[in-house]
């Protein structure tokens, strides 16, 4: 009896490693090799932005409780080791059927929260950076997390009708202002007294998540949550003394 069919054989995608290439007999995405150094985002986090904390603190050099839209943001792992190049391949190489690697963990993280969400949205594109890159990697993030997780996507309604440069350029301030008056929706009723999960691939210092809360909650959202794949803890500010 042949344990496998030749379509499993033949599918790159669930039967070798994500990072290593190496071939595995099981749909766990990475041998155990990789799996056992990927750099999960498990132990202590910010209490508002859900990233990697080092030290004493509660929260990370960029939040302060009570001054954000969102109400916490969650992410499945830490900007570090392999993750650092399979989010590039995601973001800029093509590599779409990450989406359902991320996904998983993401579901894992969102159920481990223990949250009750009515619906998800996924932090849209611009037109212009849409039709360079050819896809919305966060949009593919949030229909593999929305299959998984069962949950309604709002699709086509949050949109970014402001064309901004690559956020990773930018310093905080300059994120700030870049993103202001970048998100907008077509339509707002949806969301009235809804508690929305905005999905994202990476978070750095959670503006573009502030920024889509606000824009939900201006049309009444009744909380709005964050769940990105990764979640990066910016480098300009590391070693520097926390204010
Ligand atoms: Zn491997
Ligand atoms: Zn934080």
């Amino acid at each position: 009896m042949s344990l496998f069919t030749p379509t499993q054989l033949f599918d790159a995608h669930k039967f070798t490693c994500a990072v290593c290439n190496k071939d595995i007999f099981d749909e766990k995405y990475f041998c155990q090799n990789c799996f056992n150094t990927l750099p999960f985002n498990n132990a202590k986090t910010c209490k508002l932005c859900g990233s990697k904390l080092v030290g004493e603190n509660d929260y990370c050099a960029h939040c302060k409780p009570g001054r954000s839209f969102y109400e916490k943001a969650f992410s499945s792992f830490d900007y570090d080791g392999d993750i650092i190049s399979l989010m590039y391949a995601f973001k800029y190489g093509n590599a779409k059927f990450l989406a359902e690697v991320f996904a998983k963990y993401m579901a894992n993280t969102y159920l481990n929260a223990d949250l009750k969400v009515d619906m998800v949205v996924a932090a849209p594109l611009s037109v212009k950076s849409l039709l360079k890159r050819g896809y919305n990697q966060s949009l593919l993030l949030a229909q593999s997390f929305c299959n998984l997780a069962n949950l309604p996507l709002i699709k086509d309604n949050l949109i970014k009708i402001k064309d901004t440069v690559q956020q990773e350029k930018l310093n905080n301030y300059e994120r700030r202002k870049s993103l202001m008056g970048a998100f907008a929706l077509t339509e707002g009723k949806v969301f009235e007294n809804k508690i929305i999960i905005v999905i994202d691939d990476v978070k750095t210092t959670g503006t573009t998540l502030n920024r889509i809360a606000k824009t939900l909650k201006k049309a009444k959202a009744k909380r709005v949550y964050g769940l990105t794949a990764v979640s990066s803890r910016d480098k300009t500010i590391t070693g520097t003394k926390r204010r």
